[in-house]
């Protein structure tokens, strides 16, 4: 687990330096399946820190699920935050219905592969040395790494 650890403890050092005072305004939300460091209850605001210098639609999916959870369990209206300290930079997130469904969808085909009796092809990409999952993950018996 020390690379899930390290991926973890660098997130977590960059939210505490860059936003000392944050825990004392914001709320750590445990939604059961997913945990939200820095939820702003009073004005249903999903924070999300990201230590990486580059956007990616992978953050903003990320906290558009948390708000399709929040939905879920009763939170209406709920919007995010994606903020970059490293670049100085923050993004609004929402959720649309076209991405509820996609969402919906998505699970799906999740459980339907979670549940097969088939392994599915797999390949090892430049993404999984970052991956927080890689521990768990097949991926991480494979040799190669694809672009
Ligand atoms: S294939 Fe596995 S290790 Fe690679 S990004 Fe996906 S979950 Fe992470």
């Amino acid at each position: 687990m020390e690379h899930t650890s390290d991926v973890v403890a660098e997130g977590k050092v960059i939210s505490e330096t860059t936003y000392s005072r944050r825990s004392a305004q914001y709320t750590e939300l445990d939604l059961g399946i997913a945990k939200i460091d820095f939820y702003d209850a009073k004005n249903k605001v999903v924070h999300e820190v990201k230590k990486s210098n580059k956007m990616e639609g992978a953050h903003e999916w990320q906290v558009k699920y948390y708000i399709f959870i929040l939905e879920q369990q009763g939170v209406v209206g709920a919007t995010g935050l994606l903020e970059y300290p490293k670049l100085k930079k923050t993004k609004e997130v929402t959720l649309s219905e076209t991405d509820r469904e996609f969402l919906r969808q998505t699970i799906h085909d999740i459980q339907t592969l979670v549940s097969s009796d088939n392994c599915p092809d797999l390949q090892k990409k430049t993404i999984c040395k970052s991956c927080s999952y890689f521990e768990f993950c097949w991926s991480g018996e494979l040799e190669s790494v694809e672009g």
